[in-house]
């Protein structure tokens, strides 16, 4: 692969586009075979699928070939008065060889959507899916072998314990883009500083929804189902917990119970668009969870099936692991609180989340929590959907992410900027040359 680098080949953009071209007819050739290996994974529905795997990767093949001419393009910036009449320009360069791991959640999209970036940026890619959806996994094999040469994006699998360690520690990639948990995230980490590589992390967290005493109460209801229980809440992005003013809580609760039920109907575990537990470990783990509280709705389960409920928890304690550790399923415990400060101080406890959302009516309000909650991204009156926008860059901060990406920002992050200033041989002043002698007062002007 680095061979296949060093020859140039992937820094034509003619080619990345041809190869962009190839992978989206392939993933559109597959479109069945996609929905039927997430449906086995994890239930997923054609519409989810579309919607949050297979569209979402297509329209970023679309708009990387609509935009790339325009990215490659160097930005000419201003030069310094010490250095005219030279010309400064911003040149975006392939970063060599990178390695892209992806988790079991949105199996697809997570292991796809970067690899376009990486493709129009010019990079040979290394690609990790995750062992935990193995038939989206066997898919995207078959993809990638019919329609890349293995010394340009080769497609590597297995436990990711043992796979990405000896990768990282026989190569030298020239960057990881990782996504999944925080813990493994860590090790991730270290094992690049040995080799000083560059990272991207894209990890999780407790992602606080506060929904305010003004809110709309019934359009708040339903965004939060939405987003709560999408593929069971197996979602990086997911409201964590609601923090509901006390003042609504009564009727928040009753907007939200109503909700559920006409989405997923009164025996969500028939309904056609509720997903499934990855695997009996996960929800061995949520599982453990439903002792933490009183279960107001839901709580019911079927370990064969893996299937859980839709939950609404109440009378959790901040101390227990439900509060403290990412939920990452289809559990919601709703807190109540009856001051911004209160609440701030639960959200604390958690700080850096990778979404913070809030629902209110009150510009005051919005612009209140927005100042006072750091997060890799938010949403007002919305949850998740500001991941679906490729104009807005998504990642986390602290522990939920180093980096960020989609659309144009994928395209930064597998590139180098690499910083060029050009200078005719005429004029050549000689001030700028020794003796420097008597030159101060001028050097004074000309620098700062
Ligand atoms: P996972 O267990 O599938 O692991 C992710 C990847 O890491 C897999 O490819 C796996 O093989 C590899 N891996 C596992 N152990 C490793 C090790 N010791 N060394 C190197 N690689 C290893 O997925 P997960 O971590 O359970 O995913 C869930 C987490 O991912 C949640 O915390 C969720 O919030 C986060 N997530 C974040 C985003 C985001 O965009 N920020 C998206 C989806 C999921």
């Amino acid at each position: 692969m680095r061979e296949y680098f060093a020859s140039g080949v992937t820094h034509s953009v003619e080619f990345r586009k041809q190869q962009l071209r190839l992978l989206r007819d392939a993933i559109l050739q597959h479109e069945q075979a996609i929905n039927e290996a997430l449906y086995q994974d994890l239930h997923k529905s054609p519409e989810e699928v579309w919607v949050a795997e297979t569209g979402l990767v297509v329209a970023e093949i679309n708009l990387a070939l609509k935009k790339l001419d325009q990215w490659v393009q160097p930005q000419t910036v201003r030069t310094n008065l010490l250095n005219l009449p030279s010309s400064s320009r911003i040149m975006a360069e392939p970063l060599g060889v990178v390695l892209i791991i992806a988790p079991w959640n949105y199996p697809f999209q997570l292991l796809f959507n970067p690899l376009v970036g990486a493709i129009a940026a010019g990079n040979c890619v290394v690609l990790k899916p995750s062992e935990f959806a193995p038939a989206t996994a066997a898919v995207m094999k078959t993809i990638v072998k019919s329609v890349f040469e293995s010394s340009y994006v080769f497609f590597t699998e297995g436990d990711g314990a043992t796979v990405v360690p000896s990768l990282m520690d026989s190569f030298r990639f020239d960057h990881v883009f990782y996504t999944g948990s925080t813990a493994v995230g860590r090790i991730i980490y270290r094992m690049a500083a040995d080799k000083l590589t560059p990272v991207t992390l894209e990890l999780g967290g407790k992602s606080p929804c506060v929904v305010e005493e003004d809110a709309s109460i019934e359009v708040a209801a339903k965004r939060i189902a939405l987003a709560k229980w999408n593929n069971a809440g197996q979602i990086c992005v997911a409201p964590d917990y609601i923090l509901v003013h006390a003042s609504v809580r009564d009727r928040f609760i009753a907007a939200l119970q109503k909700v559920m039920e006409q989405f997923f109907s009164a025996d969500p575990s028939q309904c056609d668009h509720y997903g499934r537990i990855i695997n009996s470990r996960q929800f061995d783990r949520l599982i453990n969870y439903l002792s933490m509280g009183t279960v107001l709705t839901g709580g019911t389960y079927n370990r064969d099936t893996r299937y859980i409920a839709p939950t609404l928890l109440t009378d959790v304690k901040l101390d227990s692991s439900l509060m403290q550790e990412e939920i990452f399923g289809p559990l919601l415990p709703i807190l109540s609180y009856s001051s911004f400060e209160e609440a701030c101080s639960i959200i604390a406890r958690n700080p850096d989340p990778l979404a913070f959302y809030v629902y209110t009516e009150s510009k005051e309000k919005e612009k209140q929590w927005l100042q006072r909650i750091p997060a890799g991204g938010a949403c007002v009156n919305n949850s998740i959907f500001h991941l679906l926008n490729h104009r807005l860059p998504f990642g986390g901060r602290g522990t939920s992410g180093v980096g960020a990406y989609h659309g144009k920002y994928s395209f930064d992050t597998f590139s180098h900027k690499k910083s060029v200033l050009r200078t005719p041989t005429w004029p050549d002043p000689s001030l700028k040359y020794p003796p420097f002698r008597g030159k101060l007062g001028l050097l004074k002007k000309l620098v700062g």
